[in-house]
């Protein structure tokens, strides 16, 4: 696709930020340097090597969120907090190799600041309270390593709630007493709570005691497909009311549809439903999917900006989807 000189100015005044790829999850199992280029993708896997810094640049990105995971198999409880600490092992070792190209930030100031010298910042969040181990306090320590979101479910139930699919799924039960002291515990922290993957009432629940705006860093909206993995209206309103923002996935299956319109298909239901001050990017680079179509890693970041502008979406609206939107929810937070 050609891009346009508007699009061109657009993309260039909104560097790009995304709010969820597992790219360390790569770097802890098999060593994938993020400082790197890597094209083609990993051998053989779609699902992995999306992300890295040279293709950062060439997409445009400002800032990257790096989810980190821990995976609770046959009730696995231990060793899951040590898990996340090597993902972050990891992003020190890349920011070391990287001479100053990729830098970890906390703040919405430090985005600017890292932008302005050519640099692309590196933010970290966590997928899945269970990472916690069943102690609050873990968080603080997160926190001083720099995670600035936390999810509270991942594909299985923990001391937080349930999720929205996977093991021990209530659909009937919401956040427990444990999950709301963390919700006030991550808020008090000025860590941002992410409600990607926790069921409905969890969500809802969450939402309801906010008193800071709640994120949903990677998800499609069921307005726009109707698949299990989406949230609907209520929720959308839910994360609106509290100010929050709503990351769109890459990922075909969830939109529905494969390359850059069902992207904008979604973009647009949030907008229609919510306005223009929640939608956002949030790939699921790395995360074990196949992206969609044109979107396969950041490089086709200036298409996306192109399909919205084409779309009749205003330069303003696409740059709060860029980045604006993200970057006033960082800065109340
Ligand atoms: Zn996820």
């Amino acid at each position: 696709m050609a891009i346009s000189e508007e699009a061109r100015a657009v993309h260039d005044a909104y560097p790009c930020i995304d709010l969820h790829a597992d790219s360390l999850m790569w770097a802890r199992w098999i060593g994938y340097d993020l400082v790197q280029r890597h094209s083609p993708p990993l051998p053989k896997a779609a699902l992995g090597g999306h992300v890295d810094l040279p293709r950062m640049r060439e997409g445009g990105m400002g800032a990257q969120f790096f989810g980190l995971v821990s995976l609770p198999f046959m009730g696995r409880t231990r060793g899951l907090a040590a898990t996340i600490d090597e993902q972050i092992d990891q992003l020190e070792s890349a920011l070391a190799r990287s001479t100053g190209g990729l830098a970890l930030v906390r703040k919405a100031s430090q985005i600017e600041e890292c932008n302005r010298k050519g640099a692309v910042a590196a933010l970290l969040g966590i997928e899945g309270a269970h990472s916690l181990e069943g102690h609050l306090d873990r968080l603080d320590a997160f926190a001083r390593r720099g995670v600035r979101y936390l999810g509270l479910l991942h594909f299985s139930a923990n001391e937080a709630g349930f999720p929205a699919y996977g093991s021990g799924r209530r659909d009937h039960e919401g956040l427990t007493s444990w999950g709301c002291a963390l919700v006030e515990r991550a808020e008090n922290l000025g860590v941002l709570v992410d409600l990607s993957h926790i069921n409905k009432r969890g969500f809802l629940d969450a939402c309801r005691m906010a008193r800071k705006p709640p994120i949903v860093s990677h998800t499609g909206v069921l307005g726009a497909f109707e698949h299990w993995r989406n949230i609907d209206d209520e929720q959308l309103r839910a994360v609106a009311d509290k100010g929050g923002t709503v990351g769109v996935i890459f990922c075909p299956r969830f939109l529905g549809g494969n390359g850059l319109e069902p992207v904008v298909k979604h973009m647009k239901h949030i907008l229609n439903v919510v306005g223009e001050d929640v939608p956002a990017l949030g790939s699921d680079w790395d995360g074990f999917i196949v992206p969609t179509n044109k979107l396969a890693d950041p490089t086709g970041l200036p298409e996306l900006t192109e399909s919205l502008l084409q779309a009749g979406i205003s330069e303003r609206t696409v740059g709060k989807i860029l980045r604006t939107n993200v970057m006033r929810v960082l800065a109340e937070a």
